[in-house]
């Protein structure tokens, strides 16, 4: 009798990423950043997301080599971000950094990427000259904006050129439904993801503000994780699946265009 355990554990290492029925995920909010590296190589992160039922992760890391490391190992999987963070350093300078810029111009050069970010900004630091080259260098590349910050940065990034694409960080991580619907209304390319938003289903039950939010606007809402920390990785599979419990209480279609279909047509990855 014995024996027939490693055989169990086996079986459940090795089971199929999506069980019968579950619905597949398109996680917008995933780093893999140095302090991940020694932990976990990137086949162990694709297990993860495997696991996890992560069909598409839209990633950026500091450095930049470790969306490469995994892009590589899975491109159908891996939406490349362009993080304009050499370092993380980087995270409190990039805006006013010229270097940043030639950096970024340079590493585009790839023509993997798909999105600029995800990167921190405050409204004060967004109206620049420099910040003005950035989004022009989004727009020019196609490149969606994946932006940390509050409305009012949003707001300054569109005021550069309205053009831009812009995906909102979890949701300006405070902002409630009425903020951010006033920002859809305002702003037809603006797109807004739920990573680390578990007020939208306190205790497990979707909120009846956020609920009506999602109907009202059922085209411009993306979930994602948010792996700023390597314990994130340990606790993405638990994470989603708490995320995929609120998205069974909207209806199909619904749940189904805010876990992956409108991530995958805002990435032109369908
Ligand atoms: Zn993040």
């Amino acid at each position: 009798m014995r024996t027939l355990w490693p055989l169990i554990a086996i079986v459940l290492v090795t089971a199929p990423p999506c069980a019968a029925g579950e619905l597949a995920l398109f996680d917008t909010h995933i780093h893999y950043s140095t302090p991940d590296w020694t932990v976990y190589s990137p086949e162990a992160v694709l297990k993860i997301l495997d696991s996890a039922g992560v069909r598409r992760a839209l990633v950026s890391s500091t450095p930049d080599d470790g969306t490469v490391r995994l892009y590589e190992k899975d491109p159908g999987r891996v939406v490349p971000e362009l993080r304009p963070y050499r370092t993380r350093a980087d995270m409190v300078s990039w805006y006013r950094d010229p270097d940043v810029l030639a950096y970024v111009e340079e590493r585009l050069r790839r023509g993997i990427y798909k999105g600029l970010g995800e990167f921190h900004l405050r409204a004060e630091d967004a109206a620049t000259p420099l910040m003005k080259r950035f989004v022009a260098l989004a727009v020019a590349h196609n490149l969606v904006m994946h932006s940390h910050s509050d409305a009012a940065t949003i707001q300054a990034l569109f005021a550069h050129d309205g053009r831009l694409r812009a995906l909102w960080a979890h949701a300006g991580m405070s902002a409630g439904p009425d903020e951010i619907a006033a920002m859809l209304d305002r702003y037809p390319n603006l797109w807004v993801e739920l990573a680390l938003r578990t007020d939208v289903a306190p205790g497990g039950t979707l909120d009846p503000d956020w609920r009506a939010l999602f109907l009202r606007y059922p085209d411009r809402f993306c979930v994602g994780t948010d792996t700023w920390i390597t314990s994130r990785w340990d606790e993405l599979p638990r994470y989603l699946a708490s995320v995929r419990a609120w998205l069974a209480q909207l209806p199909a279609d619904v749940a189904e265009r805010i876990a992956f279909k409108n991530a995958e047509r805002l990435y032109g990855v369908r």
